[in-house]
């Protein structure tokens, strides 16, 4: 289910768990802004979730509340990401779902980097 991008944060939500490291994943990268793993359920041959070390809901509530210095961390580490994985010479997407109408299932902001094509699912 969606959920309601104006709820306080969650501190159980899954990938705040994942950061705590009560949960395993498949670690991709880890700087002091940011940690990135790949999705468990993958729509692309890469499907990595890059996520913000501090507690945000989502996109709206990061841009509104990280420090500058935050926001340019977690940037940063996407595109570094992106290049580590050689992604950069082919091209690739950066998506992240916003709150019920964008189809956000998890309430810790999340930026998803697809590699190569995509599979129908994430077209809606
Ligand atoms: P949607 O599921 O509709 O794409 P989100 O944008 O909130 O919504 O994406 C959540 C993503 O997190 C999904 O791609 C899902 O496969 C992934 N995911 C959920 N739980 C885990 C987990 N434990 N480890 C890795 N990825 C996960």
């Amino acid at each position: 289910m969606p959920i309601d991008p104006t709820q306080p944060y969650d501190d159980n939500n899954v990938f705040a768990r994942i950061l705590r490291g009560e949960l395993p994943s498949k670690k991709v990268y880890e700087d002091d802004f940011a940690f990135a793993f790949h999705d468990i359920n993958p729509l692309a041959p890469v499907h990595i979730l890059v996520i913000p070390k501090g507690s945000y809901v989502s996109w709206d509530d990061f841009s509104e509340r990280a420090s500058d210095e935050e926001i340019a961390g977690f940037i940063r580490a996407v595109g570094r990401i992106a290049r580590e994985e050689g992604l950069v010479a082919q091209g690739y997407r950066i998506l992240a779902n916003i709150g019920m109408r964008g189809g956000q299932e998890v309430p810790h902001l999340h930026a998803h980097i697809f590699g190569a094509s995509l599979s129908g699912r994430c077209s809606r």
